[in-house]
């Protein structure tokens, strides 16, 4: 049994698989690769990836950012 469902991560359209033979719950978004599989008995999650938002510069922005301020901290130390 296939539903559609909307993506936690993305928002988009994505399908839960209702996978009865495996007692588990496939959810999988196509827009953004999420995924999650989870045992439909214990409701325990077998396996998930949540992949960062392409559009949101947040998730990209703050390593980089950290990033930087080591390196000019590094140097300073030095000179
Ligand atoms: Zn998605």
């Amino acid at each position: 049994m296939i539903e559609s469902i909307r993506c936690p991560n993305c928002g988009a359209i994505a399908e839960r698989h209702h996978l009865a033979y495996l007692a588990q719950v496939k959810t999988q978004c196509e827009k953004c690769d999420y995924l999650l599989v989870m045992s439909s008995r214990s409701g325990q999650v077998l396996e998930s990836y949540a992949p960062g938002l392409p559009c949101e510069p947040q998730h990209i922005n703050k390593p980089i950012a950290f990033r930087l301020a080591a390196i000019h901290t590094s140097v300073g130390k030095h000179s």
